[in-house]
């Protein structure tokens, strides 16, 4: 059989009884020959997570403020978990290097990293597995950004040489040696790269949930699991701000075709949810993937006169928020109207300049800027055969007394976006949910 990669999130490492879980779940398939782990999250709500306490403690260094206790508590979380687990492993002199590394300011991203990395130790040494630093193995460019082309190459050939093997999540290494991570929650990408260089067969994503749900558990009370998703129905969902995985995650493996499973460390019986390119098949008793929403918008409203007449305008007005920096997310029109739907926070320190640079632009009758919009994401591959999802859409939310302020369908039928206010939203997902899950 292929390969599995398989990566473990903070929670699913908190402590030694999470551990146990894990090796359960590892040495249960030998085809799971590589993992990935997160830093130790969570074991409770009030908990500190150890990469924010490593934060801290950069912070404290840069504060000129003793870090000494505070490091026995990180220290602390690592022993215990050896401790509970039996190990005969002593860490201390890694914990002392990193301990004296951050105190002579080896940077605030190296301090993040050793969450993964001294958890790492650990979990290859309780699973007997190869233990592979991401530091030799996971590339940045000198700007920065992720060496995707060396990385793969250098890591497949790395993997080769082990059987099974254990690499950090969330780090690599900058040109100069000098460690760098990648965004929060970066350990889902390193997985993610790591599955591709070895050709996985897939890549197990462990969490504390069972998947994604068809809508935020908030807002409607146990929501349906989703079994099946792919990968252009994740990107419109998470846009949105379902967040299981992180969003750069994806990548390496899609353009592999290497299907993601995201799965439950506390349920490991749960199928949770798949991650493919495509497929045909849908749920046809209810159409719809999920639906998710997020609150933050705002509408410029620009009117003209024969607008529709005029070469260039909306290029121009474009223009506008290219030289402004400013990205929009829709841009419903009508004859002689245009309006751009845009993230209230990118807009919040410019709006006069940008008023003013659209009036100079396209001199246009009016213009006009309105906050408090929420947007609304129906998403379903099954949309394009089933004939009057949209008209369900519609219903549902009148038939909840609620206006709809705005609508644009993807033209791949993917997806169909409604706007409505910001204090409607809730209500809104519930009535579309409901309509669609009986
Ligand atoms: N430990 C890192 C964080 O808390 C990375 C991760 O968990 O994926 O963001």
């Amino acid at each position: 059989m292929g390969i599995k990669v398989v990566k473990f999130g903070g929670s699913s490492l908190a402590d030694a009884e999470h551990f146990r879980r894990v090796a359960a779940i590892v040495k249960a398939d030998p085809d799971r020959r590589f993992v990935v782990p997160s830093a130790p999250g969570k074991r409770f709500s009030e908990d500190t997570k150890v990469t924010d306490m490593l934060y801290r403690c950069y912070e404290m260094v840069r504060n000129r403020e003793d870090i000494t206790e505070y490091f026995k508590k990180i220290a602390k979380r690592y022993n215990d978990i050896i401790k509970d687990l039996g190990l005969n492993f002593d860490i201390s002199g890694e914990l002392d290097y990193v301990r004296d590394a951050i105190l002579h300011h080896s940077g605030r991203d190296f301090a993040a990293s050793r969450g993964e990395y001294l958890n790492s130790l650990i979990l290859a040494k309780y699973l007997g597995f190869d233990f592979i630093d991401a530091e030799s193995v996971i590339f940045f460019r000198e700007n920065g950004t992720f060496d995707e082309e060396k990385t793969n190459e250098e890591m497949a050939t790395e993997l080769k040489a082990h059987k099974y093997a254990v690499i950090p999540g969330f780090y690599g290494v900058m040109p100069n040696g000098t460690i760098k991570t990648f965004s929060r929650g970066g350990s889902d990408i390193t997985g993610s790269i790591v599955a591709r260089a070895a050709n996985a067969e897939l890549y197990e994503n462990w969490t504390d949930v069972s998947g994604f749900l068809m809508t935020d558990p908030r807002i409607v009370k146990d929501p349906k699991p989703i079994n099946t998703l792919t990968y252009s129905e994740l990107r419109e969902l998470s846009y949105m701000g379902a967040t299981v995985l992180h969003e750069e995650a994806i990548f390496p493996v899609r353009y592999a075709g290497i299907p993601i499973n995201i799965r439950n460390t506390n349920a490991p019986e749960d199928a949770g949810t798949m991650i493919v390119s495509s497929t045909n098949e849908y749920d046809k008793e209810r159409i719809i993937t999920g639906v998710a929403g997020k609150k933050g918008f705002s509408v410029i409203t620009i009117e003209k006169d024969m607008m529709n007449a005029e070469i260039g305008f909306c290029r121009k007005v474009l223009e506008v928020l290219e030289e402004n920096n400013i990205s929009f997310e829709h841009m419903p029109s009508g004859v002689d109207t245009m309006s751009l739907v845009l993230a209230t926070s990118t807009i919040e320190d410019r709006r006069e300049r940008l008023v003013n640079s659209i009036n100079r632009a396209v001199r246009p009758d009016n213009i006009s800027i309105e906050d408090g919009l929420a947007l609304l994401a129906v998403v379903g591959r099954g949309m394009v055969k089933a004939k009057g999802t949209a008209a369900r859409v519609f219903d549902a939310i009148s038939n909840a007394g609620i206006n709809i302020r705005m609508i644009d369908q993807g033209s791949s039928e993917l997806n169909i976006i409604v706007g409505v206010e910001e204090t409607d939203l809730n209500h809104a997902l519930a009535a579309i949910y409901n309509e669609f899950v009986k």
